[in-house]
């Protein structure tokens, strides 16, 4: 028993950042959610129902999102002002100057 499930395939999608495309499963991407009721949320548990979309925990991944209005093309709906301001204490600025 427990053998790997056959003619059954699920292709795994790539988690890719909205903003710099970047696939970087590493870095934990913080996932943003359609749910089934339309609305688009941040998915602290990367859990949730729904279509996801990805970004990285960064600042400016998170401006080039919103400039290009990535979220919303992903996700195929309109996205908030509410879902940025979220994302954004997840997101901080990098600082050049760093050690
Ligand atoms: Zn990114």
């Amino acid at each position: 028993m427990g053998g790997p499930e056959k003619g059954l395939t699920r292709r795994k999608r790539p988690r890719t950042c909205v903003g710099c495309g970047a696939e970087s499963p590493k870095r934990g991407l913080l996932r943003v959610v359609r749910g089934p009721d339309g609305k688009v949320a941040y998915d602290p548990t990367g859990k949730a129902p729904g279509r996801g979309a990805y970004i990285c925990p960064d600042a400016e991944c998170l401006r080039r999102a919103k400039k290009r209005n990535a979220l919303a093309r992903t996700l195929k709906v309109p996205v908030p002002e509410s879902v940025y301001e979220e994302l954004k204490p997840f997101c901080p600025e990098k600082t050049e100057d760093d050690p």
